[in-house]
């Protein structure tokens, strides 16, 4: 927590707002838009739920195909799942680890060739890295296709200096307790198109026809963030850059040991239009070139009870999506069994830095 949290929250209890509204909802919302440029945002209960919606305001029915990146947390895909739709999977291009434009188009071939043009594409910007979004949204355009980015781990990155999630038709945030800044739980929808928002807000609010009673005429949801928790996210906001700058210099702090090792590589920046807000410092580890392989690393510092986690394990190599349709060569297949995400919290102490130093120099350094 930054400190101010706890202010909106106590303002919030002393004037009774203890509901899905109220003005800490306002004011988050309106921090969201003015840090991310994005003209309309709703907050939400998580960014599982906003990507949910989104899905839904992109039309998506039962038997549409609908396009994701493989290498990503389940949450990206299973609402595809909610909706009785069919998920294809995306394989990752090496660079920022996220969404590779080739198979991208390669997968919506083969939509098209089964009659049924896919209604979306997911991509994801892995670990807070922006993907190749300017070359995705070029294939998304030849065939007219709305991308809904989940941009859950990617709060404060930038492409060409424009914030992940307001490149296409809608963008989702999560401010769960593991990601940049925390609601504890919740999320967000952004847009540029202040409809798709306003339909988002009426449906995770039970979707209330304007009547004296309660009419309805489509299924709603109730999906709407916490007035309290808001108060969290109001608080969080004023502390984002700061935590950003934070996880940053951790990224250079492992580069500052690890550089140069040769087999071992770092998630990275292509070049100055990409910037990360290093939610995650990730590396691969080769094996053959360093003579240890990453789960061996993994357990040398669990040894020391140091938490260090594989990449996500890829959708299209999970049981749940063993019937889904994937295209790539491998990347991700190969990111997952060589990846590693080191220790990256904001909250790290020079003490326990020292320690994951000495067992990362005692491994690649002086073995
Ligand atoms: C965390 C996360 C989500 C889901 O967000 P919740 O707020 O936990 O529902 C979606 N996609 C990715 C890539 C995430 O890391």
């Amino acid at each position: 927590m930054g400190g101010s949290e706890l202010g909106y929250v106590n303002e919030a209890y002393r004037s009774n707002w203890v509901a899905p509204l109220g003005p800490n909802i306002d004011g988050f919302e309106k921090d969201i838009e003015y840090f991310t440029k994005a003209n309309h945002a709703a907050v939400l209960n998580s960014g599982t739920a906003a990507l949910h919606l989104a899905l839904i305001l992109a039309d998506v029915k039962p038997g549409d195909y609908v396009i994701c990146q493989s290498m990503t947390f389940s949450a990206s895909a299973n609402p595809i799942a909610y909706l009785g739709a069919i998920p294809v999977f995306v394989d990752s291009e090496p660079e920022t680890w996220n969404m590779s434009p080739e198979y991208l188009d390669e997968a919506i071939r083969f939509c098209i060739s089964e009659g049924k043009k896919p209604k979306a594409i997911i991509p994801v910007y892995l670990y807070g890295m922006p993907a190749k979004i300017d070359e995705i949204m070029a294939v998304a355009q030849k065939y007219d296709i709305p991308i809904i980015e989940d941009a859950a781990e990617s709060l404060g990155s930038t492409y060409q200096g424009k914030a992940t999630g307001t490149f296409g038709s809608m963008g989702i945030l999560s401010f769960n307790g593991n990601k940049i800044i925390t609601t504890s739980s919740g999320g967000a929808l952004i847009s540029e198109n202040a409809e798709h928002i306003d339909k988002a807000r009426f449906l995770a609010t039970q979707a209330r026809d304007i009547a004296p009673h309660y009419q309805h005429s489509e299924i709603g949801y109730n999906y709407r963030m916490s007035n309290i928790l808001a108060g969290i996210g109001r608080g969080q906001m004023e502390v984002l850059s700061e935590r950003v700058e934070q996880r940053r210099e951790i990224n250079r702090w492992y580069r500052s040991i690890l550089e140069g090792i040769e087999g071992l590589e770092f998630q990275a920046e292509p070049d100055s239009d990409y910037y990360s807000n290093f939610w995650l410092t990730a590396i691969t580890i080769n094996p053959e070139k360093i003579g240890i392989t990453r789960e061996e690393l993994r357990l040398k510092l669990l040894e020391e009870d140091i938490e260090a986690r594989p990449l996500w394990k890829p959708m299209h190599l999970q049981p749940v999506f063993e019937s889904s349709p994937y295209f790539g060569s491998g990347v991700s297949d190969k990111l997952f069994l060589q990846g590693l995400c080191l220790p990256s919290g904001s909250n790290l102490t020079a003490v326990q830095k020292a320690r994951i130093e000495e067992v990362l120099v005692r491994t690649f350094i002086e073995h």
